[in-house]
């Protein structure tokens, strides 16, 4: 088997490909900010590009690893409105990034280890020590792969085991692949390794699926593709790559070793918000709530944006189209916050337009 050349990073993800330089930082940064906006996906960079036309000097805390988010490791979009022809998603998040530097955005390379939201000064931490201050918050932290959480999947992530087709289907070529789950992402990156793979199986863990029935269809159709319903992977096994999964029949709870060359996990995303737990307000799985249809969180000066607020649409075009949402919010609170107007009545006004 070839090695997957692309380390996973701390999501679990792959690591993105090339990064522009890195900004040096200050080890302490005493101004206070307008906004900063913590996460660089399309959220992110829409969010920036607006607060920094709208004079606001933002400083974008993109991530040391995953700078560009979740597009990083995805090749074609073709759904991205204004590119008949597709485009790369990282060409795609370089061009955001570039569109929002060139208003005066600041981006930051480091991770956010520490958030302060009470208050009418936010601070946010960053690993390297330094302390960024401001009167506004933007979160668009995104979210990462769900794992299975068995035997096998850390010791073997990188050797056999992947949640990115688009990334490592290729070191997969004419052999067994495996995919979990039963939803669009894994029905598409099924039909996508079924290019690589001499077989492709989908095992899912009941007897339908939760995928559109268009993407079911055609998946269903394809000859590559095959699909063990019912059953959940127990384990996955291997000494130095993976060699098969372990099944366990939902119904009958039989188990069974099915040899396989890779698995590639599908099963859904996490919000990343463990740096917000017990600071505002998070629904029964993880994501940001906002007010209303605004972008306002439950503290006042904090506003989230991305799919770390969105279980439902996820798509790229959405999260740019909160960012922006985000970013048209924090200039309006931060306009009725300096004009004297109470924190409850500057909320209030946003959230009734
Ligand atoms: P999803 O719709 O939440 O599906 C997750 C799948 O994984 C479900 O089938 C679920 O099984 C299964 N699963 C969850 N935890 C599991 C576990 N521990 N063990 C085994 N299986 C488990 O997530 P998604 O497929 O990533 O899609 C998320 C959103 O993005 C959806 O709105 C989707 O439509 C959208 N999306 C769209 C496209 C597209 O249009 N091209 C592509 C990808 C995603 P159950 O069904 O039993 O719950």
């Amino acid at each position: 088997m070839s090695q997957p050349i692309q380390a996973l990073n701390i999501l679990g993800g792959p690591a993105p490909v090339a990064q522009p330089a890195p900004v040096a930082n200050t080890p302490q940064d005493d101004t206070i900010h307008e906004v900063v906006i913590v996460g660089s996906g399309p959220a992110g960079y829409t969010a920036a590009i607006y607060t920094a036309r709208a004079d606001m000097k933002p400083i974008v805390i993109a991530g040391a690893l995953d700078a560009g988010g979740a597009l990083m490791t995805t090749t074609d979009v073709e759904n991205f409105p204004g590119f008949p022809e597709g485009i790369q998603g990282p060409e795609l998040m370089t061009n955001l990034q570039e569109q929002a530097e060139r208003f005066g955005a600041e981006v930051i390379y480091e991770d956010a280890v520490d958030l302060q939201l009470a208050g009418e000064v936010k601070r946010v931490t960053l690993d390297d020590g330094t302390v960024y201050q401001a009167k506004s918050l933007i979160i668009t932290t995104g979210s990462a792969y769900r794992k299975l959480g068995i035997d096998g999947e850390e010791t073997l992530s990188g050797k056999g085991v992947s949640w990115c087709a688009t990334c490592d289907g290729f070191f997969f070529k004419d052999q067994e692949i495996v995919v979990v789950g039963g939803g669009d992402s894994a029905v598409e990156e099924a039909t996508f390794l079924t290019r690589f793979g001499k077989s492709v199986t989908l095992v899912h863990r009941r007897d339908a699926l939760r995928a559109s029935k268009i993407m079911a269809r055609r998946a269903e159709a394809d000859p590559k593709l095959s699909f063990v319903w019912n059953s959940e992977v127990v384990s996955i096994n291997g000494a130095d790559k993976v060699e098969s999964v372990t099944l366990r029949d939902t119904v009958t709870g039989q188990e069974r070793v099915l040899p396989t060359n890779a698995v590639f996990e599908a099963i859904g995303h996490l919000p990343r918000t463990d740096l917000l737990r017990g600071k505002l307000e998070l629904d029964d799985e993880g994501y940001i709530v906002c007010t209303g249809r605004s972008t306002h969180t439950s503290v006042p000066g904090v506003f989230a944006a991305g799919d770390v607020v969105d279980h439902t649409y996820r798509q790229a075009i959405t999260a740019a189209g909160t960012g922006c949402q985000a970013a048209l919010d924090a200039e309006r609170w931060l306009a009725d916050t300096a004009a004297g107007i109470d924190v409850e009545d500057a909320v209030a006004h946003t959230v009734a337009q």
